[in-house]
C-alpha cells in the first residue's frame, strides 16, 4: 500500500490501491468493489477514544473512532450528532428468543437523527463528498439511505437526488425525503433496478453516489460494532446479528472487527449472524451452498428495507462471515412481524426489518447454533415510526380469519360511563 496517498481506497478484488481524494466508487481494473485502507500498524486503547466533552469526537458516536475511520478534514465534517445510540438488556426479548435473562442486548439504531443507522455512513459519505466539491449526491434507495442522505446533503447545502423503487418504500421514509428537499425519482421497477440505473448516471454524469458500494458509507456504520464493544467495556460478546440486504452492513461489520482486533483492542472476533427476510435470501442460499452457488433473486418480503434481491455488496459480506465464523440465516415474514412485535411490545420498537435479528436467534437457539447462555447483541437498525402502515396492519387486520397472535386491538365505545366500566373490567381490571 503507498502511505503517501491522503485517502487511500482499495479493490476488495484484485488489490488495486486508488487515491480517494477524487469521487471513486469502483476499481478501475477490475471493476470490484472499493475499502477505505484505515492505517492498522497504529495501536489502540479504550483511552484512545476518550474526547473533551463538547468535541465533534464527543458529541457523534461515529467521529468518536477517527482513528478507525477515513482521514477527512475537520471543515469538511457533516455530522448530525449520530451514534451514541442506547444498548438495552430487555428480559422479554431475550425469553422471547430462547436466552436466559439478560443474555440478550439490543442496540438501538432508530435512535439516529434520521431514525436509522443508516446516518453513520452518510455522515461519513457526505463528509467526503463535501471534500472533493460534490455538486449533486445521490443515491437509490429502499427509504433509510433516502432520508438519510436528504438529511445530511441539506445540512452541507449540497443538492440531493434519490431514486426509489415506486410503490415499494414506506410512507415514513418517503415523506422524510420529500422533507429534506431531496429531489424525489420514482423507478418503475425494483431497488436493483434503481441501483443500476444510478450506477449508470454516475458514469456519465457529475454526480456522487452515496450508496453502500461508495467506500466511505461502510467506515461510518463500522461504528455500530466499535459503540457495542466499547459499551461491553471492550469485553467480546459471542454473537452480534444484524439484518442483511444490499450487505453493505455486513461488509462493514467484519471490516470493523478485523482493524479492532489489529489494532488490539480486542484479542478475537464475534461471531456475525446476518438474518435476510425469506422472500428476499439470496445470501443465504449462497452461505447454505458452502458459497460455492449465488444466483440474485426476485425480491419480496414486507421488510422493504431488506427487499433487496442482488445485494452490491455480496462479495465482502461473504468475506465477514468466513472471517468471523458467523451464520447466514433467514427468516419468514410472519416470523419477523411476530419478533417485531414483542419487541414493540417491550415499549422498544424497531421496523420490521430490523426485526429479523431476533427472529433469527430464536430460531438459531432453538437449533442448537446458538447457547441460551451465550451473549448477544441485535442490532435493530431503524426507529418503530419507519413503518407504521405494517403496524396498523399487524394489529388490526386479520390473518386466516383470525387476528395474529399479539394483536393489540383497540376497544370502541359509546363515551358513557357504562362502557368504560365494562372496559375496565373486561379488559383492564379483569
Ligand atoms: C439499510 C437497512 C438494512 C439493510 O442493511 P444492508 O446494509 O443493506 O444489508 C436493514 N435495516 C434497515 C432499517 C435499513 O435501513
Ligand atoms: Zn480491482
Amino acid at each position: 500500500m503507498s502511505v503517501s496517498l491522503q485517502l487511500p481506497v482499495q479493490c476488495a478484488l484484485c488489490g488495486s490501491v486508488f487515491d480517494g481524494t477524487t469521487q471513486i466508487t469502483v476499481c478501475t481494473q477490475c471493476g470490484g468493489l472499493l475499502d477505505a485502507v484505515i492505517d492498522t500498524t497504529q495501536r489502540l486503547t479504550p483511552e484512545s477514544f476518550d474526547a473533551p466533552r463538547y468535541t465533534l469526537e464527543s458529541l457523534s458516536g461515529v467521529w468518536r473512532y477517527r482513528q478507525l475511520l477515513p482521514q477527512i478534514a475537520d471543515e469538511h465534517i457533516v455530522s448530525r450528532r449520530e451514534g451514541n445510540t442506547p444498548l438495552y438488556w430487555h428480559d422479554a426479548i431475550a425469553t422471547y428468543a430462547g436466552m436466559n435473562p439478560g443474555q440478550l442486548g439490543v442496540k438501538h439504531e432508530g435512535h439516529n437523527p434520521t431514525g436509522s443507522f443508516k446516518d453513520r455512513g452518510m455522515t461519513v459519505a457526505v463528509s467526503h463528498a463535501k471534500s472533493v466539491g460534490a455538486s449533486v449526491i445521490a443515491c437509490a434507495s429502499t427509504g433509510n439511505t433516502s432520508a438519510s442522505l436528504a438529511s445530511y446533503a441539506a445540512t452541507a447545502g449540497i443538492p440531493a437526488m434519490v431514486l426509489i423503487p415506486d410503490g415499494k418504500i414506506s410512507m415514513s421514509k418517503l415523506s422524510q425525503t420529500l422533507a429534506f428537499g431531496a429531489k424525489v425519482v420514482q423507478v418503475a421497477g425494483d431497488f436493483d433496478a434503481a441501483l443500476q440505473l444510478l450506477r449508470e448516471v454516475t458514469e456519465e454524469f457529475d454526480v456522487y453516489l452515496a450508496n453502500s458500494v461508495n467506500p466511505f458509507r461502510p467506515e461510518g456504520q463500522k461504528t455500530i460494532v466499535l459503540e457495542i464493544l466499547e459499551e461491553l467495556g471492550w469485553n467480546i460478546p459471542d454473537i452480534i446479528a444484524l439484518p442483511g440486504g444490499n450487505l453493505g452492513n455486513t461488509a462493514a461489520f467484519g471490516k470493523a472487527l478485523v482493524e479492532a482486533h489489529a489494532v488490539g483492542l480486542i484479542n478475537k472476533l464475534p461471531r456475525v449472524v446476518t438474518v435476510q427476510a425469506e422472500g428476499a435470501s439470496p445470501f443465504y442460499n449462497y452461505f447454505q451452498s458452502g458459497f460455492d452457488h449465488y444466483e440474485p433473486m426476485v425480491p419480496h418480503t414486507i421488510a422493504s428495507a431488506i427487499n433487496i434481491g442482488a445485494p452490491a455488496s455480496v462479495d465482502r459480506a461473504r468475506r465477514t462471515i468466513q472471517n468471523t465464523n458467523g451464520i447466514v440465516a433467514r427468516v419468514t415474514d410472519e416470523e419477523l412481524l411476530d419478533a417485531k412485535a414483542v419487541i414493540d411490545a417491550a415499549g422498544i420498537g424497531c421496523e420490521p426489518a430490523s426485526a429479523t435479528t431476533v427472529a433469527g436467534v430464536r430460531q438459531l437457539v432453538a437449533a442448537g447454533e446458538i447457547a441460551p447462555d451465550a451473549q448477544v447483541v441485535c442490532v435493530l437498525t431503524g426507529n418503530v415510526l419507519k413503518d407504521t402502515d405494517n403496524i396498523v396492519k399487524y394489529h388490526l387486520d386479520d390473518v386466516d380469519g383470525a387476528p395474529r397472535a399479539r394483536a393489540n386491538r383497540p376497544i370502541r365505545i359509546d363515551a358513557t360511563m357504562d362502557a368504560m366500566k365494562k372496559v375496565l373490567d373486561d379488559a383492564i381490571l379483569g
